[in-house]
């Protein structure tokens, strides 16, 4: 068997199971080995029955005394009763759905039973254990739990990963001798055969402890790596001096922000300087960071260069489009617009003019990083929203020009001590101050009782001139969730006041129709749009005052605070109704801190107090590649210490060309370009 090979080497993985691997992005068997166990059972103890405790996972050793076997409930399903007993105690054991294993027990034999304890209305029971014919005193030890895909079953993976573990003697270690040995790790191919086959606990400790350590290692060099890259460029675009964003500033409507001029002084030193930029600015929502943007681009632009600027969405980067247009004509600034919707011949013709510098800005969705899309002298580029883009997609966007200025804008407040990590090859800007004269956004809870009073508050607003948002979290009425749907609110609406303009809008309708509407809210012919959360960024429409969130419960803190800050952007006192259905303690504390504070970072740590680390980054939010056994919350301890330890390699080693550090290299290539159509090359 060769360790780089297919799986399909494995004896029983033919075609449908190498499909199903490759589902589960395991292609080869180093792959297969590197897929590590998600949790694991423990059949190394045996529990007496007389000892067991609640709601834990355990192995017991037991004689069947008794079988009931019965039908009960819907479709008379089957059940399995049995009553076990050891020298200790006796036990119920239930089955249900038990067809299959209603003949497997015989009474007086010993089995081996793993599984919780529960305790229903006082009853004792294990429900579904696993169990095993007893094999004496014999011990299965600790058993590994892969995760699953669809065709492929536990054993299965159990078993072939079995046969091939023996192959671990051909990996070779790709971390520097010296970062070993400073932080006594064991070594590669004791972690991997005790992650998969742990002998005890303590193993399994340290096998964990090694590769949650090489994970973080792999994800700080890399991010390190692309940094070190742009510092060591020594050739970056020197912007001229005598360009200062006063004079773009001074033709605005209003007076900058202190905290803008400062973020603007940070950019003005990175553009003035050889130093290329990589500049993320933080900024809550309504804080001004288009401005910035603007700005940051008109030098850019008066200094002879191209700029690009990618959103997330169509309608926000159509937003920026028209916002743009309208502020840079009068300077003579060109701004084209990309997007993937566009027909043929006008994109042929945004293309050709892009390629002879005729547009000097390039607003548009990730379409502007494909292939094809060539700039004339491309000197900024500029993503809003960054949380929605990952590393790769920047590096694309910045590979459209020779050593490009990036700066990137996020309104998703990451807890501060989480930032640097994650940006960790980014400098951060934080524009950490409102533009004057916004009145606080008054936000109140009710349930559903208090519903009628919302829409009728809502109401007098529309009368008053104002515009609204209704936001549900589902777009179709759903049997199963409890919650309602843009559908259901558009026709209740509709039923209510025939006379007012209403339109839906959700992620699932046809761009054309999603551009339409928008604009006909921009311009106000539209009086309640009813959406899912695909109004959540960047939309700017002032005028609109209320918004109204129905099933508050279903949302997270910080998407509450990002479709919040939706009204607030004009001169008018401006509301947020939630309707709160939920009936836990969690939603009602959730409430009163959506209530209580409008300080996006405050929320946002909030939000990963009440949620865990598991949601808050299960979304993919920060952009990063995946993390198979780390976990940046829980492992910030390990992650401080490795982020030192990539520091002093690549110090050595900015680009891990050295001989000695290519096995390391390839292994954070892998993990930069994992399921990614963009490559990362260092
Ligand atoms: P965000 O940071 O959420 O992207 P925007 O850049 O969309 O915020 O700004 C929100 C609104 O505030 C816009 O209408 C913008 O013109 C306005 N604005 C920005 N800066 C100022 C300022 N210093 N004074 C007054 N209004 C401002
Ligand atoms: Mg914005």
């Amino acid at each position: 068997m060769n360790l780089y090979g297919s799986v399909g080497q494995i004896k029983g993985v033919g075609t449908k199971k190498l499909a199903a691997l490759k589902k589960m992005n395991i292609h080869t068997v180093e792959d297969l080995i590197f897929n590590y166990p998600r949790d694991y059972q423990d059949l190394s103890k045996v529990t007496q029955i007389s000892k067991l405790e609640m709601n834990c996972s355990t192995l017991i050793k037991a004689k069947v005394d008794l079988i009931i076997k019965g039908n009960t409930g819907y479709k008379k399903k089957q059940t399995l009763k049995i009553l076990v007993s050891d020298d200790t105690g006796v036990l119920e054991i239930v089955f249900f759905n038990a067809k299959y294993i209603m003949d497997y027990f015989r009474v007086n034999e010993e089995y081996d039973f793993y599984g919780k304890i529960t305790d229903e209305y006082g009853k004792i029971k294990m429900s579904h254990p696993e169990y095993f014919k007893s094999l004496g005193n014999e011990s299965l030890g600790i058993l590994p739990v892969y995760s699953l895909t669809f065709g492929i079953s536990q054993s299965e993976i159990r078993k072939w990963q079995k046969e091939c573990i023996w192959l671990v003697t051909e990996i070779e270690d790709y971390l520097p001798k010296e970062v070993i040995n400073r932080n006594r790790l064991c070594d590669l191919q004791y972690a991997l055969m005790n992650i998969h086959q742990p002998k005890d606990g303590i193993k399994l400790r340290e096998a964990k402890y090694r590769l949650i350590f090489d994970e973080l290692f792999c994800l700080q060099a890399g991010l390190l790596s692309i940094k070190l890259r742009d510092l060591s460029e020594t050739r970056s675009i020197v912007y001229s001096k005598d360009i200062k964003f006063q004079d773009y500033i001074k033709t605005l409507s209003f007076k900058l922000t202190e905290a803008q001029y400062k973020v603007l002084e940070e950019i003005n030193q990175d553009m003035e300087s050889m130093k290329p930029m990589n500049r993320l600015i933080q900024g809550d929502v309504g804080s001004g960071k288009t401005v910035v943007a603007e700005a940051t681009i008109y030098k850019a632009v008066k200094s002879g260069y191209q700029a690009a600027l990618m959103a997330p969405t169509e309608i926000l980067a159509k937003q920026h489009y028209q916002g743009l247009k309208r502020n840079f004509e009068p300077h003579g600034i060109r701004v084209g617009f990309l997007s993937g919707s566009m027909k043929v011949k006008e994109r042929r013709e945004t293309l050709h003019a892009l390629e002879k510098g005729l547009i000097h800005v390039l607003v548009g969705t990730h379409a502007i990083i494909q292939t094809g899309v060539e700039f004339n002298k491309l000197g900024l580029v500029i993503t809003d929203e960054q949380h929605r883009f990952g590393v790769h997609q920047r590096i694309s966007l910045a590979s459209k020009g020779e050593n490009v200025d990036i700066m990137v804008m996020t309104a998703t407040p990451i807890p501060r001590t989480l930032a640097v990590i994650i940006y960790g090859d980014l400098d951060i800007s934080i524009i950490d101050q409102m533009p004057p004269g916004r009145k606080e956004i008054i936000t109140r809870g009710t349930d559903s009782k208090g519903r009628n009073l919302a829409y009728e508050f809502l109401e007098k607003e529309i009368e008053k001139g104002r515009q609204a948002y209704v936001v549900t979290p589902l777009i179709e009425e759903s049997q199963s969730l409890n919650a309602v749907s843009t559908e259901e609110v558009f026709d209740e609406l509709k039923n209510r006041w025939g006379n007012k303009k209403i339109e839906v809008l959700h992620g699932d309708m046809k761009q054309a129709d999603k551009n339409r509407i928008m604009e006909e809210f921009y311009q106000g012919t539209i009086q309640i749009l009813v959406a899912t959360v695909v109004i959540e960024v960047g939309i700017n429409v002032p005028n609109a005052s209320v918004m109204l969130i129905e099933n508050a419960e279903r949302f997270g803190l910080a998407q509450l605070h990002q479709l919040r800050g939706r009204v607030g952007r004009g001169e008018d006192q401006s509301y947020c109704l939630l309707i709160n259905n939920g009936k836990t303690e969690i939603s009602m504390q959730r409430e009163n801190i959506m209530v209580s504070s409008s300080d996006g970072f405050y929320i946002a740590e909030k939000d990963l107090e009440l949620r865990g680390p598991g949601e808050f980054f299960g979304t993919r939010q920060h952009g990063l590649p995946d993390l198979k056994i780390a976990d940046l919350i829980k492992h910030i301890k390990i992650l401080n210490l490795v982020r030192e330890e990539a520091k002093l390699v690549l110090k050595n080693d900015p680009f891990l060309t050295d001989n000695d550090n290519e096995k390391l290299r390839i292994k954070v290539e892998k993990m930069f370009n994992s399921e990614e159509d963009f490559s990362l090359s260092l």
